[in-house]
């Protein structure tokens, strides 16, 4: 009889590109593997509810695919030949490499590339040591949070609001440029909560009937960026009914006066054109507003992936400051915690290394760099090596003709530390395998909520695969990058991170498990003032002057509407490209994370546009037919499916699909466009303008 497996159940933290950072619950079968991954009932904001496809991880990190050895291109770049190497003859390599690249053109040759594959604090950052010491071309991150941080920060000042668990407190919670039915499901705990114990209500925004709309009491579909138009209508609802607290807008904010007269013009006739939605929409949403003072607007990433997303976030989040919502628990706006945390990352990523001399790149700009446009590169060095470690730029990254192109080239070196095989694993010359959350220490912080939480390696990893930082350790070692953070392990660093930020010890942590960092009630709540000298409430920023970490200005930022409006600075329809396309999160999916695992595939089945029923029959286009997606930046032959969720003139296509998934491996990122957004850079991946036929 084969004996039952020894079954210990052990803390972590989901690692994935996702505000929530759900405290886990594993099982660990017989030390060596995983079985099912469960939410921590009593962390308070997971409160057991995890998603569905965290929940299936051993599916993922017990993948019959994952890389397991290091691997030298044998082939031509891309064609997935390969050999097996050592170690060392990979690190002695890959050193070779970028110190010729630095010897031929200087330092800036070489550009460190990374994101959110993993969102720990010394996996992810500790990249970052190693480009400062080597005075690599520096990194400006900016394809995800950029234009919804900074319109947060616009009228508050400061990025963080009142606890996420107050939802759960609300009479009305908005949820807002976000679908936390797909990932970030605890946002739905918490609201749901609230609807059943209060008779809360819930609104959900967004650019397709998705899961979390079918599941608001009012659905409000508008068309993509169009945001700024519904949030004037429905402030200007709320002046013309007497519902404008003006008690609190004389004390908190800045020209509650101008903002009005300002307002007079923007009604719901107004946003209706604009937006697509019914007027009597845009009054229902607003009556909720105005019957309930405490209404908690949770507002998300969908912001960000437009070309007037800062002006949405912003205009989104004054409504909270016209109804006076920021007073009262359960009210108020939240988007992201990132400012509660005071961290003191020198030791993670070298920050006592920085030389402010050094070009600085944009993330999203990776295909015009990698194709040397002179804009895009900032100086006249080419990058000729490259190290990416947590992300897949050949798929999730905008213009990808371009991105193709570039990594191509025969004079770029690529080095790709990953999990799997992935599109630009294919295009690497050398392949590293990367270990996953649970098979390396590691600390999170909740964007989504306000908990510090610790990882712990939980099994060993298959194969011969390493940790960032023994990858980083091991390259710095061979290139002569002296830094304290690189004589440390993952877990003196993380001792050391946390007590440098006060946040006390490791030790500590692993007694406690996780960190409640959420501030007081007066503070969560700006009662004491916002965030700004003089303590009221922006409804008209300065937007050069928005406190966001960012080299410079991007985008149209003198155009920029001094009050909260509509910004006319998208890739509005014309007659030659008639829809707007977005390009949202499919439920299975994260960014190109788990389009690897077989559920998922599954689940998703193929890469699918919806198209209203309505505009398929204009193009004589039946539910399933395939269509070819173009503009100017390329094409994708992609399966239509009717669906009449969406406004008239709006393509959704779910995303992100490997390219391979598609019939001539173009993926939808062939449409995305990656000039910069306004004002610090940003990447639209819901903005694009289209055509589409039959194929
Ligand atoms: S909801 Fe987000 S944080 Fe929670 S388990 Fe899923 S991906 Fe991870």
């Amino acid at each position: 009889m084969n004996k039952p497996l020894r079954t210990e159940i052990r803390a972590s933290a989901c690692p994935h590109d996702c505000p929530s950072t759900c405290a886990l619950e594993v099982e660990v079968l017989d030390g060596r593997s995983m079985g099912r991954v469960r939410g921590a009932e009593d962390n308070l904001y997971t409160a057991g509810v995890i998603c569905a496809k965290v929940a299936r991880y051993a599916e993922r990190i017990h993948h019959p695919d994952r890389l397991k050895h290091p691997l030298v291109r044998k082939g031509p770049k891309g064609s997935g030949e390969f050999a097996r190497i050592s170690w060392d003859d990979a690190l002695d390599l890959v050193a070779e490499k970028f110190l010729a690249a630095e010897a031929k053109h200087g330092s800036e040759a070489v550009w460190p590339y990374y994101y959110a594959g993993t969102m720990g604090l010394i996996m992810r950052d500790g990249i970052n040591r190693l480009r400062h010491v080597k005075k690599y071309s520096g990194y400006h991150s900016t394809i995800c949070v950029n234009p919804a941080w900074t319109g947060f920060i616009a009228g508050t000042g400061k990025l963080a609001g009142p606890d996420p668990r107050e939802m759960a407190k609300s009479d009305c919670v908005v949820i807002w440029g976000t679908n936390p039915v797909n990932t970030q499901i605890n946002v739905m705990t918490h609201a749901t909560r609230a609807r059943k114990e209060r008779g809360a209500k819930i609104v959900a925004v967004d650019i397709y009937q998705n899961g979390t709309m079918e599941q608001a009491d009012l659905a409000v579909l508008v068309r993509p960026a169009t945001d700024g138009a519904l949030a004037c209508a429905v402030m200007h609802c709320l002046f013309r009914d007497g519902f404008a607290d003006r008690e609190f807008l004389e004390k908190y904010t800045d020209v509650p006066r101008e903002l009005e007269q300002h307002l007079r013009t923007r009604t719901p006739e107004w946003a209706s054109k604009i937006t697509g939605t019914p007027v009597e929409t845009i009054e229902a949403f607003a009556k909720l507003v105005a019957e309930n003072k405490r209404t908690y607007f949770r507002l998300g990433y969908g912001f960000s992936r437009v070309r007037n997303g800062t002006v949405n976030m912003h205009a989104a989040s004054c409504i909270a400051a016209v109804r006076g919502s920021w007073a009262l628990e359960g009210g108020g706006a939240f988007h992201n915690n990132g400012a509660i945390y005071h961290w003191n990352k020198t030791i993670t990523e070298g920050l006592d290394a920085v030389d402010p001399s050094i070009r600085v790149l944009d993330q999203s700009r990776i295909g015009p760099i990698l194709v040397g446009e002179p804009d895009a590169l900032g100086n006249n060095i080419p990058v000729t090596a490259l190290l990416i470690q947590n992300t897949n730029p050949v798929s999730v990254a905008p213009e990808q003709e371009k991105v193709k192109r570039g990594f191509a080239r025969d004079d770029l070196f690529v080095c790709t530390h990953e999990q799997f095989m992935t599109e630009t694993a294919l295009m690497s010359d050398v392949v590293l395998p990367a270990t996953m959350f649970m098979e390396h220490d590691d600390l999170y912080q909740g964007g989504g909520h306000q908990y510090i939480q610790l990882g712990p390696k939980l099994i060993d990893p298959p194969g011969e695969c390493r940790s960032n930082h023994d990858v980083l350790v091991g390259l710095a070692k061979r290139l002569g990058a002296k830094h304290p953070g690189f004589e440390m392990t993952p877990r003196q660093l993380i001792d050391r991170l946390l007590s440098d930020s006060g946040w006390g010890s490791l030790a500590e942590l692993e007694a406690k498990k996780w960190i409640d960092a959420q501030p007081d009630f007066d503070t969560a709540h700006y009662r004491k003032g916002f965030a700004w000298p003089d303590g009221k409430f922006r409804f008209k920023p300065e937007w050069k002057t928005v406190p966001f970490r960012s080299p410079w200005y991007a985008g149209p930022v003198n155009e920029m509407p001094a009050l909260p409006d509509h910004w006319e600075v998208i890739e509005e329809a014309t007659d030659e490209h008639p829809f707007r396309l977005g390009t949202s999160p499919a439920r299975n999916f994260l960014n190109s994370t788990f389009n690897e695992t077989p559920t998922s595939l599954a689940r998703e089945q193929r890469p699918t546009v919806m198209i209203h029923p309505a505009d398929a029959v204009t193009l004589g286009i039946a539910d399933g037919d395939q269509v070819v997606l173009g503009n100017k930046r390329g094409e994708v032959r992609i399966h239509a499916k009717h669906f009449d969720g969406v406004r008239r003139g709006v393509l959704i296509a779910e995303s992100i699909w490997p390219n391979h998934a598609y019939e001539d491996g173009k993926g939808i990122n062939t449409l995305t466009g990656a000039d910069a957004i306004a004002p610090y850079g940003g990447a639209a991946f819901h903005d694009n303008r289209v055509w589409v036929r039959r194929a």
